[in-house]
């Protein structure tokens, strides 16, 4: 059969790219009408869709069709002003079209040769983005360090996890692998306990420490200390720190600097995750919550959560690149070039696990450049004065209580039990979170701490304003009513 396809053609583009832009537009127009949460049960879609790939092609109104009718209902809206769950995940105009032109262009770029403006621009933006955080100058690319947009906070820890380890092992000997330990608090995302399963350590050296209400959930420096000594009675080599500014549940900051000095003393590797909270400390008011990543060996932060940058873009900072290079560095013939050969670029395939990467820091420059700093700091403060908001209106129902100090954008929340019945109160603020995201008009998410079932509610999307706060804090409180009445 003769070959018909013309796969990308210039003026088809122009017609399809125009009428999904005009989609998308007309999406963001109308997303208040959708349930934020999605409704749809398990297996939905593979009722609505034929059993194989079509023979022929479709038209390109019947797919936008039946991405109206059939996959719009199976979204969950995170985009939506009443998306308050988890934590956010920004969309933009300049995040955007800054992906647009990065599918436009489609390149690999694994290495400089592969497409030299994608390094270099990675390169440039990261250090801009390092100087609105104040990060030291260590971690800037003119030294010995710099940074690397990996897809997911998650590859951000495992790659400096596996410099780390190697960094070690290369010093007391690559049998002592299952002597090595790994520290943080229990309330580390569990990307840690990913990366240290997937880099050999023992499962039994991942030492998640306890934090407690007492220090607002964030890591004792005291019991550090003592949890390493202890292992280095025992003959184990504590190599890994990760401290978090923000944890994932209730957004508590680790005292980074008593921790990191820690961490140098004994000579481990001092990891910083603020992969949400990272965005809020461009503004000076926040900044503190740094204070002490000077000692930190490798800082993250998503700029893909609360940066205004489309998924994915996660920044990963560190000092000493060439640790990096020596985990994960790989020189088949098939890549080799002059420049590489001649150590005279940076070549990002030996920074992260897979080969093959975007041209994402396009739209990370888009967002810095047609926002600029004074416009973000603003966007960030708008949502911590939202947050503020609700914690005010939390104070004023006795019937409410806010469980531990708001810090960002996040307020951790819950219904007080009846009677003091924790074990109730627990039933009940599970009952209320089901009641509020089956409405649709809101969607709040939950975590536990200290074994009281606590809701979440997290601003930071981009379209979220006080009425949305309003809104939803009504049907909280109406939900809630309806509970009360219903345990009587
Ligand atoms: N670290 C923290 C503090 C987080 O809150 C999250 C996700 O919410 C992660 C890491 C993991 O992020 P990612 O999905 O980018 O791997």
């Amino acid at each position: 059969m003769e070959n018909r396809l013309k796969p990308m053609d210039a003026e088809q583009l122009r017609e399809y790219g125009h009428k999904m832009v005009d989609f998308i537009a007309d999406y963001y127009k109308t997303i208040e009408n959708f349930p934020v949460l999605s409704q749809v049960e398990p297996g939905y879609l593979r009722n609505l869709l034929p059993d194989s790939a079509p023979n022929q092609p479709d038209s390109f109104q019947h797919v936008l069709d039946d991405i109206q009718a059939k996959i719009l209902p199976g979204v969950t809206h995170w985009q939506s002003p009443n998306y308050f769950a988890y934590h956010p995940s920004n969309s933009s105009v300049a995040g955007f079209v800054g992906e647009m032109l990065s599918a436009g262009l489609n390149i690999v770029g694994f290495s400089w040769i592969a497409s030299p403006a994608a390094t270099e621009l990675e390169m440039i933006v990261l250090d801009w983005l390092a100087k609105m955080l104040k990060l030291p100058e260590d971690f800037l690319s003119a030294g010995q360090g710099g940074g690397v947009i990996q897809g997911t906070a998650s590859e951000a820890v495992l790659v400096v996890l596996l410099a780390a380890r190697d960094k070690v092992l290369r010093r007391v000997g690559k049998d002592a692998l299952e002597k090595l330990v790994v520290y943080a608090s229990d309330q580390t995302h569990s990307s840690l306990q990913k990366a240290c399963q997937i880099a050999g350590i023992h499962p039994e050296n991942c030492r998640l420490l306890k934090a407690t209400s007492s220090t607002n959930y964030a890591l004792s420096p005291e019991f550090l200390s003592e949890t390493i000594s202890q292992d280095l009675t025992i003959g184990l080599i504590p190599f890994f720190l990760c401290a978090t500014v923000g944890t994932t549940s209730s957004t508590a900051v680790d005292p980074l600097l008593s921790l990191g000095k820690i961490a140098k003393s004994n000579g481990m590797w001092f990891h910083v995750d603020a992969a949400y909270a990272g965005s809020a400390c461009v503004c000076p008011e926040f900044r503190h919550y740094m204070d002490g990543v000077e000692v930190a060996d490798s800082f993250n932060m998503n700029a893909h959560k609360w940066f205004l940058t489309n998924f994915d873009c996660s920044a990963l900072w560190v000092k000493d690149r060439s640790a990096l290079v020596q985990a994960l560095s790989t020189n088949p013939e098939y890549l080799k070039n002059k420049a590489s050969q001649a150590n005279m670029v940076v070549d990002y395939k030996d920074w992260q696990v897979p080969l093959g990467r975007r041209f994402r820091s396009l739209k990370l420059w888009m967002v810095l450049r047609l926002y600029g700093l004074e416009n973000l700091q603003c966007y960030i403060r708008n949502h911590i004065k939202l947050a503020k908001h609700f914690e005010n209106l939390i104070a004023q129902d006795p019937r409410f209580e806010v469980v531990t100090p708001r810090i960002f954008s996040l307020v951790c929340f819950r219904l007080l039990p009846v009677r003091n019945n924790e074990s109730h109160g627990n039933k009940l603020n599970h009952q209320l979170l089901d009641a509020v995201n089956s409405t649709g008009s809101a969607f709040i998410s939950h975590t536990v701490l200290s074994g009281k079932y606590i809701l979440r509610f997290a601003v930071g999307a981009p379209l979220t304003e006080e009425k949305h706060v309003n809104a939803a804090w009504k049907v909280l409180q109406d939900k809630a009513t309806s509970l009360l009445a219903e345990s009587l």
